[in-house]
């Protein structure tokens, strides 16, 4: 294969979503488990909100790991190709100058070991950035087993660094990936780019700022629940300022320990994606989510729609009153919505429902949970 095709090949093996960046990154491997054939560049959303095109792809896609859900693990009959990263960093500004690519997310599988498939990695990113002067977007996946110095250096270099812890804990990291280790090799290096950003100054970024960090979850691929899922989310933007969680429903891949299991309800990602947002963006504890008797959240609610008629409806909030972290308990009123309904209350109160649409304000699902000056809507009061 040219160097090219070798690039197409490589990125095909990672699966892409077409929408953000976020997106692409959802998936619960070093890799996706999902094996499409076509993917190269992407148009991709940027945490900042930025549109780019992005190429998301490996630097090799050989594994010594056996991972039991993924089809890179060692063994499994797949076709395997490389590259070097004087290389890779070469073919990539090419991209880059023909305006074919202004970002990269770079993974790859492990050979050698997790130090030294990260100096790959580092390397293909340093000669990017100072040899070949690029600028723009790069992610960086940390490998199992990098050493602190290793996830410095990926800082240094990096605008987003991620690692996959794939499972809420060691228990059942153990039926997902036996030979990854929880705590020393997957959580150990996230709570190292915290570290990191505390105790060096940020203008040791290469634009002055330190990375984002996010990891990923195979949902539902050891058959822990939401709870177990959520928890260690909570804790991780609580103790290492994770940016993100990913949530990816487990798929299973033929030839492979799982090949059997039954896929999970995609529905199950986006409940868990609602709930950790839940946790994350609007103040929520974890002992307010609705999970059911099984510790997981219902799959035909919305986890803030459940809470609301849990314990909204009764006690309707007050929009003329409300704080803001009252607003954005309800339904249909988010974050921007919030800011919008106090900035409306200085320049004179809101007299009716019907103001609230203007203020961008989803008023079909709010008006069941608040009060405008006292009173419910109409159409709800005929509700009880
Ligand atoms: S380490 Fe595991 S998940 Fe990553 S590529 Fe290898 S087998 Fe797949």
């Amino acid at each position: 294969m040219d160097a090219i095709d070798r690039l197409k090949f490589l990125s095909s093996q990672m699966s892409l979503e077409a929408d953000v960046e976020n997106r692409a990154e959802a998936h619960p491997t070093c890799f996706s488990p999902k094996e499409k054939d076509q993917a190269f560049v992407h148009p991709a959303q940027l945490p900042n909100g930025k549109n780019i095109l992005l190429l998301k792809t490996l630097l090799s896609s050989a594994c010594e790991r056996d991972c039991f859900y993924c089809p890179f693990r060692a063994g499994r009959d797949f076709r395997r190709a490389t590259f070097k990263p004087e290389e890779f960093a070469n073919l990539f500004i090419k991209l880059n100058q023909a305006s074919a690519a202004e970002g990269i997310f770079l993974s790859s599988g492990l050979a050698g070991g997790g130090i030294r498939t990260q100096d790959k990695l580092l390397d293909s990113a340093d000669i990017l950035r100072n040899k070949l002067g690029f600028r723009g977007y790069i992610h960086l996946k940390i490998m199992p087993g990098a050493e602190k110095a290793q996830v410095y250096r990926a800082m240094q270099l990096a605008d987003r660094v991620s690692i996959n812890l794939e499972a809420p804990n060691t228990n059942r990291l153990s039926k997902l990936a036996p030979h990854k280790v929880f705590l020393e090799e997957l959580l150990q290096p996230l709570k190292w780019v915290d570290e990191i950003r505390k105790s060096v100054p940020a203008y040791k970024g290469w634009n002055g700022r330190w990375p984002s960090s996010v990891t990923q979850f195979v949902a539902g691929g050891a058959d822990e629940s939401d709870l177990e899922l959520l928890t260690t989310t909570e804790w991780l933007h609580k103790n290492v300022r994770l940016s993100r969680a990913y949530f990816s429903a487990f798929s299973p891949i033929r030839d492979t320990p799982l090949e059997n299991k039954a896929a999970v309800d995609p529905l199950r990602e986006h409940r868990l994606y609602q709930a950790s947002f839940l946790l994350r963006d609007y103040g929520f504890d974890l002992e307010e989510l609705p999970f059911a008797g099984d510790s997981n959240l219902p799959l035909d609610s919305d986890p803030k729609l459940a809470w609301a008629q849990k314990n909204l409806l009764e006690q309707p909030v007050e929009i003329n009153r409300a704080e803001k972290r009252e607003l954005i308990r309800v339904p249909g009123i988010g974050p921007k919505g919030a800011e919008a309904i106090l900035k409306a209350r200085r320049e004179g109160s809101l007299r009716e429902l019907s103001n609230l649409r203007k203020l961008g304000i989803a008023i079909q699902r709010a008006a069941p949970f608040v009060l405008v000056n006292g009173k419910r809507n109409p159409q709800q009061m005929r509700m009880f």
